[in-house]
């Protein structure tokens, strides 16, 4: 990058905040995706007047930036694929006010997602979604992804709580969207359209969330089963006996002895799937939703329910299932994980699909995922240096967002299109919806500059 340009970045956001160095370089070319690219430099921000700053002068001297808040995003959302600067939105991390009388939580974009949700129950409130990466991710990256979560299938997602937006346009820009009334229909709803717009249409700098009351009592379970298509039939059966749970998460046995290895915890090896189930709400109705819930698991075939009784136990549940992905991947050099989901009573079908696709090109698949949701998120585990392999590896990636197309569903349910899945995207929304995508990106984004090679295929590096 032109000295020029960096001594104008420096003028910005103070010399200490521009990073120029071979190793910071590095440690920003990368998310939780297996592909990367090494910015020019980075900046990471402080406040929203920088962001504009940094946007208008980017604009002038034809530089990309690629927003980043915590980097776990698995799409590679913030990998700057056509170099550039990487934007680090982590410095701008204040919880700005949680006004309860209202229900809304307003914070700047770097906060940990943990952080907000601690900060709210401390005074009996709730911030519902909780992407497993909750301890890590940020409130910008959400709200860029639209991240769901373990309790996505009763709370839904983020989309579902964010309320009002602050942030610079790719241009530079200020603009306020939304309104932190409960209803407002002035113009168009550009907080949703931003929602999910994975850093190409805006950079965030303020934002506003809606909270709910903390529920009182809550109960988890596991149920075994020998077979995975079993589990995965269940979760239509506890749906539609008019349960709903706040959270029903299901693993493979390749999963379950892949947590147990990692963490030993006492899972049950020789399971062929475990569902985790945790019903939420008013005390006698969850002990009784809890109840009924075991009873449908043993009614389709699970070998055995365990019900939480104590704290203790409903931590290990969690633990074993939010270390799916960290456990997975530390078995071969690549993991490679897919969000592909479909509506909730194919997901038998579609797990039957996985395991097929897996025989067929010889290759381990990790399946663990949001059952109640649909999302599945097969991890493929492999080595990217190993060329056949890979080439297997592609082949089944394509079929698996094949077959959970033709089953009705989507190629993303969670983690965004990046430049991961771009090749994917018109096979969904079709030649319509993509047209309107790519105007409403050239009119925000004339020049191109924020975000380049994510989403859209023919706008790479
Ligand atoms: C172990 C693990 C578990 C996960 N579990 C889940 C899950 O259950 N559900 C789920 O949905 N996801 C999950 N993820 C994916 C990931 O955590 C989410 O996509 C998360 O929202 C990314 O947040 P981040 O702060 O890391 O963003 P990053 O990865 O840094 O960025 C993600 C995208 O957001 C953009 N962005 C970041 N900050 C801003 C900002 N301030 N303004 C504009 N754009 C911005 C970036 O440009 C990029 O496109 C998981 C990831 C891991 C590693």
């Amino acid at each position: 990058m032109r000295k020029s340009i960096l001594h104008k970045l420096q003028e910005i956001s103070g010399s200490k905040y521009v990073l120029t160095a071979p190793e910071d370089l590095v440690c920003y070319g990368y998310d939780a995706q297996h592909v990367e690219y090494c910015p020019e430099a980075i900046v990471r921000a402080g406040s929203a007047e920088e962001v504009c700053a940094i946007l208008r002068l980017a604009n002038e001297e034809g530089l990309h930036v690629t927003p980043r808040g915590a980097g776990t995003g698995l799409s590679g959302g913030s990998v700057p694929a056509a170099g550039g600067l990487v934007l680090d939105l982590g410095r701008m991390n204040r919880i700005i006010e949680i006004d309860q009388s209202n229900l809304l939580a307003t914070v700047e974009p770097g906060v940990i997602t943990a952080d907000l949700a601690s900060a709210v129950e401390a005074v009996g409130l709730m911030y519902p979604p909780d992407p497993g990466s909750i301890k890590v991710s940020t409130l910008g990256g959400n709200v860029a992804e639209n991240a769901g979560g373990l309790r996505a299938i009763k709370y839904g997602v983020t989309a579902d709580y964010i309320k009002a937006i602050e942030g610079a346009t790719p241009t530079g820009e200020f603009f306020k969207a939304g309104a932190v009334t409960m209803k407002s229909v002035a113009g168009y709803d550009l907080v949703h359209l931003l929602c999910g717009s994975e850093g190409t249409l805006a950079v965030f700098t303020k934002l506003t969330f809606k909270l709910l009351p903390l529920p009182k009592a809550r109960r988890s379970m596991v149920g075994l089963f020998p077979q995975l298509t079993q589990a995965a039939e269940t979760v239509s059966a506890i749906i539609s006996a008019g349960i709903m749970p706040a959270t029903l998460e299901i693993m493979d046995n390749v999963t379950i002895r892949t947590v147990e290895e990692f963490k030993k915890i006492g899972l049950p090896i020789d399971a062929g799937a475990m569902l985790l189930l945790e019903v939420d709400g008013a005390s006698a109705q969850v002990v009784e939703e809890a109840d009924k819930a075991a009873r449908i698991m043993t009614s389709h075939n699970a070998s055995e329910v365990q019900i939480a009784s104590t704290h203790e136990e409903r931590d290990k549940v969690w633990e074993a299932r939010r270390s799916a992905l960290a456990a997975l991947a530390r078995v071969r050099p690549t993991a490679i994980l897919e969000d592909a989901t479909v509506p909730r009573n194919q997901l038998a079908d579609m797990v039957s699909e996985i395991n097929r696709i897996a025989n067929k090109y010889s290759l381990t698949i990790g399946t663990f995922g949001h059952a109640g949701d649909g999302n599945l998120h097969p991890t493929i585990l492999t080595d990217q240096r190993d060329k056949e392999e890979m080439a297997r590896v592609e082949k089944a990636i394509d079929e698996i967002f094949n077959a959970a197309l033709q089953l009705g569903g989507t190629v993303s349910g969670e983690h965004g299109i990046g430049f991961a899945k771009s090749r994917y995207l018109a096979c969904e929304v079709g030649p319509g919806a993509l047209g309107m995508m790519r105007t409403i990106k050239s009119a925000l984004d004339p020049k191109g500059i924020l975000n380049p090679g994510k989403i859209f295929t023919d706008q790479t590096t």
